[in-house]
């Protein structure tokens, strides 16, 4: 087993596109990180950094404490002893179940009856007991990444990646999934990198969730933390559907640059005062619904989606769309007095106002 450190790790391709500019992560031996991102954040390209499959233009990645790739050298990723597991399942159509999952075992030359032993052994973790002869076409989709995740795990990985591992599978099987993933990872004291664009998927699984923006992070923290202490407007947006918007922030509150909502100062959470930009939590909007109040409390509700804990809302407040969770079912078109409870603030950084 062991841990991940990636010290500074900048990438650029060969086509001057640069994929990371800079990323500082630690993953804790035995840690399950998830990374997520939007789509070309850079999340496959960090994780194929840590396997070896791409050098860092810059910077430093080390395995179990041991320096795996620095500009200039590099330990190929058949050295790194690590396992990895794609969203299209890779395993080969021609061979048995049981002979994908020996490959690896058989690349690195080990005994037969080792080999024979361990297949069985794998196998049976991730719920496969018995398959070692099926041909992989007669299995399901969710079948087929069990097998991917046995051949990596077949070697005794020391850390486990993930590249949307689940996410090509149809629920409820990637729930169940999900579930055996995290036991069996939990049992077996892998240190795991996850990478999803899933946002609910991190939250349930991962000890921390690593936040990437172009390709840096910005944020790497528990999944509580990032929900209720994001530490930017983008995280707040990312994770949980902020309403972000311009403002001021004085000592009697918060005034929005080019919308009418003002804040008391006691519901805002930031530091400072300034201008600076608004997050808002769905969580922390209370919809009255035909309540009177005057014309600048007026909103129209744009977008109604019924859930399981709540509606997910969308109103239209004098041009700004603002997110809100109900526990009403409120129709498109009514008419209703958002109320912000609680707002988190962040102060424009010196240099990157605007
Ligand atoms: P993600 O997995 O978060 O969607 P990627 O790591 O695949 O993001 O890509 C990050 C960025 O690098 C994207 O802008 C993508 O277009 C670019 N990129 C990915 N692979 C290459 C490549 N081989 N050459 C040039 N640019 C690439
Ligand atoms: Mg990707």
């Amino acid at each position: 087993m062991a841990g991940v450190t990636l010290a500074e790790v900048g990438l650029t391709y060969p086509d001057g596109h640069t994929a990371l500019t800079g990323v500082d992560l630690e993953v804790a031996d035995g840690e399950f990180v998830a990374l997520v991102g939007p789509s070309g954040s850079g999340k496959t390209t960090l994780l194929r950094t840590v396997a070896g499959f791409l050098a860092p233009s810059r910077g430093t990645v080390a395995i179990g404490g041991e320096p795996v790739a620095s500009p200039g050298a590099g330990v190929p990723p058949e050295g790194r002893r690590l396992g990895m597991v794609f969203q299209q399942h890779a395993i080969w159509p021609h061979m048995s179940v049981g002979a994908n999952v020996a490959y690896p075992l058989r690349r690195a030359r080990r005994p037969r009856a080792e080999i024979g032993e361990r297949v069985t052994e794998v196998l049976a973790l991730v719920g496969l007991d018995g398959y070692a002869d099926r041909n992989p076409a007669t299995l399901s989709g969710g079948q087929r990444q069990r097998v991917a995740l046995a051949r990596a795990l077949a070697p005794t990985p020391r850390v486990l990646l993930l590249d949307e591992a689940l996410s090509a599978l149809d629920e409820p099987l990637r729930d169940q999934l999900r579930v055996e993933l995290r036991s069996l990872t939990r049992q077996l004291g892998l240190t795991v990198i996850h990478v999803t664009h899933d946002r609910d998927e991190a939250l349930a699984l991962a000890d921390r969730i690593a936040v990437l923006d172009a390709g840096a992070i910005v944020q790497v923290d528990t999944p509580e933390r990032l929900l209720h202490e994001p530490a930017t407007p983008f995280v707040a947006g990312f994770l949980s559907d902020a309403t972000l918007l311009p403002g001021e922030l004085t000592d009697s509150g918060f005034v929005a640059d080019e919308h009418p909502l003002r804040l008391a100062r006691d519901v805002v959470v930031g530091p400072g005062r300034g201008s600076g930009t608004l997050a808002v939590l769905p969580g922390d909007v209370v919809l009255h619904e035909g309540a009177p109040g005057g014309e600048e409390g007026r909103a129209e509700v744009v977008s109604s989606l019924y859930g399981r804990t709540a509606s997910d809302v969308i109103v239209d407040w004098h041009g700004l769309r603002l997110r809100a969770e109900s526990d009403g079912r409120p129709v498109v078109g009514a008419r209703v007095r958002p109320e912000v409870r609680r707002a988190l603030f962040y102060p424009d950084v010196a240099g990157t106002a605007g």
